[in-house]
């Protein structure tokens, strides 16, 4: 799945690619990826609509239009690609015409989403934006905020940093490498932690998220960012897959925490 970096990655290359271009037209070629207006809204309403930015929340990417708001969710395998032919592969689903190109949405397993909305609304009060979280690296994602929000939480820190309503931008391979920079044990209760241990994941949480997005992303399992992109964060990994602890050289244990695979070192991360 891919994680914030990578889709501040596909961010940054879609606006290489279609920042000004005009949609001259719309393909749908399954339906269910447009979530909340019927696919013939869809297809009219983007018509004639120019590209003037394209933001990010949390791992949502919002398309700014003249008229409207597309909010696209990658979800598991969800990916751009621009082509100039229009040779529609299998798993193209969603294609996007513009004068000398087409964008291409392919996802194999069709878990993305597509909302529109028109620009009277507030997005970020409406389904899906209103429940995804500050990203961890920005100041809103506050030490003051995540203690208001931990000491009600009764469940493992794993867990809870994986909720990105709480906050964004962390998933299975970055909670696991911040818990290890903070020192604390995947399944320490998230209302246990101490201000000092929130420091710790603030901070970390902060470092980790700066250098993912400013190397592109991991790139584990299937994730391109364009043609040719790949992510460089899987090189600078201290625990998630490891065998050794890079501190004190013990067996990285693994084991599952809230159904996903979990790697730590009882060593150097203290349960509380
Ligand atoms: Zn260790």
């Amino acid at each position: 799945m891919p994680e914030l970096p990578e889709v501040e990655t596909v961010r940054n290359s879609l606006k290489e690619i279609i920042l000004n271009k005009r949609i001259k037209d719309v393909v749908v070629r399954y339906d269910k990826i447009i979530e909340n207006v019927s696919v013939d809204d869809f297809i009219n309403k983007l018509k004639g609509q120019k590209i003037v930015d394209i933001k990010r929340k949390g791992k949502y990417l919002i398309f700014v239009l003249n008229d409207y708001y597309l909010v696209s969710h990658l979800r598991m395998e969800g990916k751009f690609f621009d082509y100039t032919d229009f040779d529609y592969g299998k798993h193209d689903h969603i294609i996007f015409i513009f004068d000398d190109f087409n964008l291409r949405y392919n996802d194999t397993r069709k878990f993305g989403r597509m909302d529109l909305f028109d620009k009277s609304v507030d997005i970020y009060k409406c389904k899906p934006l209103v429940s995804v979280g500050p990203d961890a690296n920005c100041d809103e994602a506050s030490v003051e905020y995540l203690e208001s929000k931990f000491k009600k939480i009764n469940k493992p820190i794993k867990e809870t940093l994986l909720d990105q309503s709480i906050m964004s931008g962390l998933g299975n391979i970055y909670v696991d490498e911040v818990l290890f920079m903070a020192h604390l044990h995947p399944e320490s209760k998230t209302c246990n932690l101490d201000l000092d241990d929130i420091k710790n994941i603030k901070e970390a949480a902060t470092i980790v998220l700066n250098k993912a997005i400013t190397m592109g992303g991991t790139t584990i399992k299937s994730f391109a960012a364009s043609h040719n992109h790949t992510g460089l964060f899987q090189n600078e990994l201290l625990v998630h897959t490891k065998e050794t602890c890079p501190i004190c050289k013990s067996k990285i244990e693994k084991i599952r925490v809230g159904g996903r695979g979990t790697y730590f070192c009882s060593n150097c991360q203290k349960i509380k």
